[in-house]
């Protein structure tokens, strides 16, 4: 095992200390949602205890307090994920925010009917329907990049896809149903080499790795706070300024404005150009916590010791007679979705709760890749970097025991 502080780590996450049916909680659902340190948590709750107020324009001290917090968030953000600059990070609800946003502003700007977006086999529905929605409304087509059984992307396919029609790539960094993470440098290359944009999904990938958007060199990236050990209802979208200053606002209200008539209306630059109204303000502070907190431990490290997880998960799984791995991918992140013979997922989920384990069963969001693989449903474990190896007995301790109870 590599030198990780792990005990120091769960210790800072009061939740992790809960009993689940008088058992340890093992939590392993982390790819829907991560739990809070308590860095989060009193960030959050300091923040509405001393320096609450509505931000931007308030010449009162709390107000001033509350939008220095607010933009040094912001800052945080930029420096996290390497942005050139902070006007380029917009807060949004969530990864689902952030891709309608693009969705609707950039389609707006720039998909005429008969154009075409490209999106993958394993997208999360949440990167398959705006676009669909974008295509039907303008009469524009949505094609998609075909994956293997492995759940790697055809990458051959991509040169294809790619025509003069193509206005924009949209791609997940990582899959949340299988944990393929993809290879967004080639797809980007490819794509910048006809002058097409690429929108990264970063939902998944951004809690397990270290995201640098200059050295991707992507267009937009997306992620939500909530999977990135901050708080729901917080999320961010990245562009590169070109791309934002081209755009017209998603939403109109206060905020987003420079100067208002009846006649017509001006707006203001970025990035409040794409944040009309009072924002989610205390859970953006929130989120910099998290990413503070993060950066403590350092990403690289984390993905380092989340890679021992996978690794030894993965094989514990395959000595399971009668657990089949679904998406096996080379490059692969902290998940490990798997179907059990002759058990359906949703009662591997409850069998497991019983034992305190979380873990998530269902379509993911995906049902395209589960109708790809021909199943209803997986059972999906993933990993965070507060999880154990010993956890992971655990688990499988359980999934032994529920194959052996049916039989
Ligand atoms: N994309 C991926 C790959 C995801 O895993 C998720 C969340 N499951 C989303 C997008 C949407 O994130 P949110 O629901 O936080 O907007």
């Amino acid at each position: 095992m590599i030198e990780f502080p792990i005990a120091d780590i769960r210790a800072d996450f009061p939740i992790l200390a809960t009993q689940i049916r008088n058992k340890p909680l093992v939590y392993l659902d982390n790819a829907a949602s991560c739990q809070k340190p308590d860095a989060v948590i009193n960030a959050i709750s300091d923040f509405y205890r001393h320096d609450y107020a509505n931000i931007h324009r308030g010449v009162h001290t709390l107000s001033v307090r509350a939008t220095d917090k607010f933009e040094a968030a912001r800052e945080k953000v930029k420096t996290f994920i390497n942005a050139a600059q902070a006007k380029e990070i917009i807060f949004v609800r969530g990864a689902t925010e952030a891709i309608n946003l693009v969705a609707h502003s950039y389609g707006k700007a720039f998909v005429k009917p008969g154009d075409e977006i490209v999106i993958t086999a394993m997208e999360h529905h949440s990167n398959i329907v705006p676009w669909q929605m974008l295509c039907e409304s303008v009469g524009a087509v949505l094609k998609v990049l075909p994956m293997n059984v492995s759940g790697e992307l055809i990458m051959e396919h991509l040169p294809g896809l790619l025509t003069e029609k193509t206005r924009l790539v949209a791609v997940a960094h990582m899959s949340n149903a299988l944990g393929t993470i993809n290879p967004v440098s080639a797809i980007i290359e490819a794509a910048h080499a006809r002058n097409i944009p690429v929108l990264l999904d970063g939902a998944q990938a951004i809690p397990h790795m270290a995201v640098d958007v200059q050295a991707l060199d992507c267009d937009f990236y997306v992620f939500s706070g909530h999977k990135l050990y901050g708080p729901s209802g917080v999320g961010v979208l990245y562009g590169k300024q070109k791309w934002l200053d081209a755009m017209p606002p998603y939403q109109g209200g206060g905020d987003m404005i420079r100067t208002v008539t009846f006649d017509k209306s001006t707006y203001a630059g970025l990035p409040h150009k794409f944040e009309a109204g009072t924002p989610n303000i205390a859970d953006v502070v929130g989120l910099g916590a998290a990413i503070d907190y993060l950066a403590g431990i350092g990403m690289e490290a984390i993905a380092a010791y989340e890679a021992e997880l996978l690794a030894y998960a993965t094989e514990q799984a395959s000595q399971i007679n009668g657990l089949t791995l679904v998406g096996t991918a080379q490059e692969k992140g902290a998940i490990l979705s798997f179907t059990l013979a002759k058990i359906h997922p949703h009662d591997i989920g409850t069998m497991l709760d019983s034992l305190g384990i979380a873990i998530r069963a269902g379509h993911h969001c995906a049902m395209p890749v589960m109708d790809f693989y021909q199943v209803p449903a997986t059972a999906r474990a993933s990993f965070a970097m507060y999880n154990t190896q010993q956890e992971i007995d655990v688990l499988m301790a359980g999934i032994r025991e529920l194959i052996k109870l049916f039989g």
